[in-house]
């Protein structure tokens, strides 16, 4: 049994947080661009990609608050299974992306604007699959996105589809190995029963130095795991055994296919801060999830488990 990994905890360089999904006045945002970039900065992320709706929002270098700013955008196309549209950011692009002229955006194809996204020099993410009602099939139909949005703070407060973890799986049982970011797509929308959707879900990134080169690269290798809250300390191997240390967390749980796996619970104690998982045989996927007392989770990249 082999596992591939592009494991971060064994990979040389310096840890930075960053958030994805970002919008401004520019679009559907209520702050101006360098105000939403003072709040990140004052919350201590290393780096954001503002990412308004088909619109490239750049920032004056000194505005940045000493902040990494990548270039980004978030653009919709397409028709899902279910009719909805397949939403992007496109991360790390030279200028902005144009519609092609006379073409109605249902009419570009997810696999077009994504190839168009790389010609721009970017990457491609797909965004909250559960709040686009995609499916696996739409999700399969394409290829190229490095990544899905696991986790989506404002979709989380908005209207509780947050979560795509189930849509992640789905994608790894199939063989179809993306990597998983929480992001905020931060609006700064809130409401007296609805919580502020700004600094609530980042990404990891171990990379030599806070440059966009290395960033994306990191990115795009897997070298980074997700939080909405607890850290991931280490991620090691032996033999068939995997560990993992963690921050102070309620429970750790090893999800692969189907009913393999295994959640290890915090019972008779306040918090468990590691746990182990010996590889049964046949798993194809193994990722690791933890969340704390209060819900927060963190998700590492997934594992591909190659029989022998
Ligand atoms: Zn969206
Ligand atoms: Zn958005």
């Amino acid at each position: 049994m082999r596992i591939e990994f592009p494991n971060p905890f064994a990979s040389d360089g310096v840890w930075f947080k960053g958030n994805l999904h970002t919008h401004t006045k520019r679009s559907d945002g209520a702050l101006e661009p360098h105000e939403v970039v003072k709040r990140y900065a004052e919350a201590g992320y290393d780096f954001l990609a503002i990412t308004d709706h088909n619109k490239l929002t750049l920032i004056d270098e000194k505005e940045s608050c000493e902040m990494l700013l990548i270039p980004g955008e978030e653009i919709s196309v397409g028709v899902s299974e279910v009719g909805t549209e397949f939403h992007f950011v496109a991360i790390g692009i030279e200028r902005q992306w144009e519609k092609p002229e006379g073409m109605l955006t249902k009419e570009i194809s997810p696999s077009r604007l994504v190839k168009e996204i790389h010609s721009l020099g970017g990457v491609a993410i797909l965004c909250h699959p559960y709040w686009s009602q995609l499916t696996v099939h739409d999700m399969l139909s394409f290829d190229g996105y490095i990544a899905i949005e696991i986790f989506n703070t404002s979709c989380h407060h908005s209207i509780g589809k947050g979560f795509s973890t189930t849509h992640w799986d789905d994608l790894l049982f199939r063989g179809r190995f993306v990597w998983g970011v929480a992001v905020d797509d931060a609006h700064y929308h809130f409401n007296e029963h609805r919580p502020v959707d700004i600094c609530g879900a980042w990404v990891m990134v171990k990379c030599r130095q806070l440059t966009m080169k290395d960033v994306l690269e990191a990115l795009q290798h897997g070298l980074f795991y997700s939080s909405t809250g607890p850290h991931f300390m280490n991620v090691h191997f032996e033999g068939e055994w995997v560990h993992v240390e963690t921050s102070s967390v309620k429970t750790i749980t090893f999800v692969s296919d189907n009913g393999k796996g295994e959640r290890w619970t915090a019972v008779g104690k306040d918090e468990i801060t590691e746990a182990h998982y010996k590889l049964r045989g046949g798993e194809r996927f193994l990722r690791i999830e933890c969340a704390d007392r209060e819900g927060n989770c963190a998700w590492t990249n997934p594992m591909r488990i190659i029989a022998e």
